[in-house]
């Protein structure tokens, strides 16, 4: 199947949410590794192995205008169509702000403001959102609210 003609054209305003990356992986020889995200990476997760291979060949020899061997083997995530995560993490939409993030981590409160349901994960950190090291932090940070809501003192 040939890509779209959105994945073949420059990034433009209007394919802003086009991103895509190749990097070759130090530690497995002859190997490549593809980002995809947004519409295109639900795209990648509709088609077959063999498809996969035929269009990233394509992009290469597209770029650097010369013959590719077709990959030998594909391995790909499908985390956009998996009903346990329904995409990788997040990232601020056009439109969006930090403030939606700040808004996503405030906890669910009874009508004394006590939390009845708290959120932490990378998407409620509004600086180091789409990170493990803010994951961490907002379960400290959690943590914290659980730890000063029964007045217990933190050693941390
Ligand atoms: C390809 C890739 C590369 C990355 N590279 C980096 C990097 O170099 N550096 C970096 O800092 N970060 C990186 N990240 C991001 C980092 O992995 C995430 O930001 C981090 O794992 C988020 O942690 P989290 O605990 O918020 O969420 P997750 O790790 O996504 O944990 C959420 C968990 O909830 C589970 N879950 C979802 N729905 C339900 C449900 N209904 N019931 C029960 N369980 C559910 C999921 O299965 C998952 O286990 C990368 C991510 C990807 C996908």
């Amino acid at each position: 199947m040939p890509l779209p003609a959105a994945l073949l054209q420059p990034c433009t305003e209007e394919y802003q949410g086009l991103r895509e990356w190749m990097m070759s992986v130090d530690y497995v020889s002859l190997s490549i590794i593809s980002y995809l995200c947004g519409k295109e990476a639900l795209y990648m997760e509709s088609l077959t192995e063999d498809q996969i291979a035929s269009d990233l060949r394509g992009v290469l020899e597209k770029f650097l205008k010369k013959h590719i061997p077709l990959p030998t083997k594909v391995v790909r995530s499908r985390w956009g169509n998996s009903k346990n995560t329904r995409g990788s993490y997040c990232y601020i939409k056009v439109g969006a702000t930090v403030g939606d993030v700040d808004t996503l981590a405030q906890p669910i409160c009874d009508n004394n403001g006590k939390p009845l349901l708290q959120f932490a994960g990378e998407a409620t950190h509004s600086s180091f959102y789409s990170t493990t090291h803010g994951a961490l932090l907002t379960g400290h940070r959690e943590a914290k609210r659980i730890l000063d809501l029964y007045g217990i003192a933190n050693s941390k």
